[in-house]
């Protein structure tokens, strides 16, 4: 799952990515039996953030931050550090892979193959991609295993035992072949026909692939890893459905996934795009949050729906894409007038071309990473600002923060966040709500004798 993110960065399994990330607003983390360092089960509203006339947002901010134990910090810590250098190594290792799969000239014997199968040209652009897909996996497999396995358990973050994990990445190997494939064969007949304007129509169409995989997502691939039910505790559904409704959204169900079957973390989501649009909470939110803490997270879940972040990402996208499309164009020439002889590419319709198109594209991304991460970091920010005004739940809000931090660093300094950060830090998530609280104190009414 974790070598993606380098070949995500790239054009061809973006969309494949975007799935996984699709699931836009993790939210916090997970329960189980704790360890020592975990973050604190049930977060109690501290003294320094109850209302009271001297109520101040710096203070109460710092009184839910001093409720973290230093050892569950440096835990988190060393955690999402350790997150920046997989940025790294997961582009170098993928950037070595294509290298070799190009200088072994495996990648033109693979086309070979392709060719010698069939003389249908979309079809050798499957068996070309599985081939690919294939070898890639096989080759980056190690740094997968350590990444999405062993590393997620170092950190008690994982639930499955290696058979479970491997059957996913299984499932997830099929899927990148199925919509990989159907999206090759495209872009390929696209570059095919239209050689010289390529790259804005195959924008065009990476960008509508990306809109339908999103559509699909929630009805057609979640099921495959995850089991999603209808939530039905009208405890918790009430409320929920009372914010949606009080929000102008004409929901009446709000399902659950069974996250715990891969993850302690706590999270939510929307996902799906028009007619498939719904909004996930997982088990591990709903077995582990207080109920202010699931409202808060839901308010910024249905900020996301009301701002149509899932819409504006898919714009945003297109500029993205077409931005690296033409980075190719130059790029690809370039590298092919030099080397292409030597790695027994054809040109840019050889299918064989394709580990120099992620190659490149992987560069692309990873040079743009901080742009990426300002983007989603933009719109979670924006959600946050709904979710509170939404739920009127900075407590469950500041809450939701501390237990995601069992992931996530919560003290970042500024340029780090900016850099690689998609959501906004815990500290800057519980000052916003404690600020919000302070210029809001009315609505809370104050225990007698403050
Ligand atoms: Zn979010």
């Amino acid at each position: 799952m974790k070598l993606r993110p380098a070949f995500c960065a790239s054009l061809f399994v973006f969309s494949l990515c975007f799935l996984g990330s699709a699931a836009w607003g993790q939210e916090a983390p997970g329960p189980g039996a704790l360890p020592a360092t975990a973050m604190p089960s049930v977060v109690q509203v501290p003294p320094e953030a109850q209302p009271s006339d001297h109520f101040d947002a710096v203070a109460a901010t710092n009184a839910y931050l001093a409720q973290i134990p230093a050892q569950a910090r440096a835990r988190s810590d060393a955690y999402f550090e350790g997150g920046y250098w997989l940025i790294l190594w997961d582009f170098l290792y993928g950037a070595i892979i294509l290298i070799l799969l190009l200088h072994l000239r495996w990648s033109a014997a693979m086309r070979n193959l392709a060719e010698r199968s069939t003389r249908f040209k979309p079809l050798q652009t499957l068996i070309y991609w599985t081939e690919f897909l294939l070898a890639t996996t096989i080759l980056g497999f190690p740094l997968t295993v350590y990444e999405g396995y062993l590393r997620e358990h170092e950190y008690g973050l994982a639930t499955q035992t290696f058979g479970p994990w491997l059957g996913d990445q299984g499932k997830d190997l099929l899927v990148g072949i199925v919509l990989g494939g159907i999206l090759v064969m495209l872009l390929f007949g696209v570059v095919r026909r239209l050689v010289r304007t390529w790259w804005i129509w195959g924008s065009i169409v990476a960008t509508l692939f990306l809109a339908f995989t999103a559509m699909i997502a929630p009805v057609y691939i979640v099921p495959i890893f995850n089991k999603t039910t209808l939530l039905d505790d009208p405890r918790i559904t009430g409320p929920i459905l009372s914010m949606a409704h009080a929000n102008g959204i004409a929901a009446d169900k709000v399902y659950q996934i069974d996250a715990s079957r891969q993850s302690t973390r706590m999270s939510a989501n929307v996902s799906g795009l028009g007619k498939t649009l719904r909004i996930t909470l997982n088990d591990n939110l709903l077995r582990r949050g207080s109920p202010e803490e699931i409202q808060a997270v839901m308010g910024h879940e249905m900020g996301h729906y009301v701002l149509d972040h899932v819409q504006k990402g898919i714009i945003f996208a297109f500029v993205f894409v077409v931005a690296a499309f033409v980075f190719l164009r130059w790029s690809l020439e370039w590298s092919l007038a030099r080397w292409g002889e030597r790695w027994q590419i054809r040109g840019i319709t050889d299918t064989a071309v394709l580990p120099l198109v992620l190659l490149l594209g992987s560069l692309f991304f990873f040079v743009l990473t901080p742009i990426m991460n300002t983007s989603t970091r933009t719109d979670e920010f924006e959600a946050d600002m709904y979710g509170l005004n939404a739920s009127r739940q900075p407590d469950g809000f500041a809450q939701a923060a501390i237990h995601l931090g069992e992931y996530r660093k919560m003290n970042p300094g500024p340029i780090e966040e900016w850099v690689f950060f998609d959501h906004p830090s815990g500290r800057n998530r519980i000052y916003a709500a404690m600020r919000w609280k302070a210029e809001n104190l009315k609505l809370f009414t104050p225990p007698s004798g403050n």
